[in-house]
């Protein structure tokens, strides 16, 4: 990495609770700041994923998502307000993002990116999260991730319950998104749309993605590495798993090209 960023006094000033961590000090709040986080979907996820990372001072914020915000959305997707029903939901986040944090760059990408354009935007980031509602979207992020070498945070949820997991390409045996799921159960793929979900259980999700990634940013490795986390709202239970690599994996196994 180039050389870090030093801090002015506003930014000590706003991120002095970051600094005063021991874990994180002055230098990982200077990697957050030279940072840069791909965050794929602004729905119910990405909405308290992005507006974390912004208020954290993650330096570069990309957001991509094709949608347009909706009136059933806003029950959820708190990055957006009612007057911005209509708009893209990747501006109306970067719009909040800017007025939490004016100093951030954020950039947005209004269309559904083919796989050349996810592997340039994989490649240019330094951590990446999936807060999208699709399979096909999920395994070409993996795939790109893979590819990059880029640590890729995990969410979903659904009724009420959730999970995330972080898939680190950089280590050596890190499982991979394929090993969760195998394209194969693409048909039994479930939406919010069809199924509801508790609103609040996106923001447990999303703000558990939001701490892996500054962890990550800060140069720490991630706290849920090789593990899946499961979340019950329903319950108030929180489990944990290991996350073993599939050895057949046709994305990271033995066999993978
Ligand atoms: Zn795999």
């Amino acid at each position: 990495m180039s050389a870090l960023p030093e801090l002015d006094d506003a930014q000590l000033a706003r991120h002095a609770r970051h600094v005063l961590l021991a874990e994180i000090g002055y230098e990982g709040q200077q990697r957050i700041r030279a940072g840069h986080a791909l965050i794929l979907g602004l729905g119910g996820l990405g909405s308290p994923v992005a507006l974390y990372l912004a208020a954290a001072g993650t330096g570069t914020l990309t957001l991509v998502d094709d949608d347009r915000v909706e009136l059933s959305n806003l029950q959820r997707q708190i990055a957006h307000a009612d007057a911005d029903r209509g708009r893209l939901k990747a501006e109306s986040a970067a719009g909040r993002c800017r007025a939490l944090n004016p100093a951030l760059r954020v950039q947005t990408v209004c269309i559904r990116p083919d796989a050349a354009a996810l592997a340039a935007l994989v490649a240019a980031a330094d951590v990446v999260l999936d807060c999208s509602d699709n399979f096909p979207t999920r395994h070409a992020l993996n795939l790109a991730c893979r590819a990059a070498r880029r640590p890729l945070v995990s969410g979903a949820a659904i009724r009420w319950s959730g999970q995330l997991a972080v898939f680190d390409a950089r280590e050596p045996d890190a499982p991979c998104y394929r090993c969760l799921y195998p394209e194969a159960d693409e048909a039994a793929a479930e939406t919010c749309t069809a199924n509801g979900v508790i609103a609040p259980l996106v923001g447990v999700i999303g703000a558990l993605q939001a701490s892996e990634a500054l962890q990550l940013l800060a140069g720490r490795p991630a706290a849920l590495a090789g593990r899946l986390l499961r979340y019950d709202a329903l319950g108030a239970r929180l489990r944990s798993a290991r996350l073993p690599r599939d050895p057949d994996c046709p994305v990271c196994g033995r066999r993978a090209g």
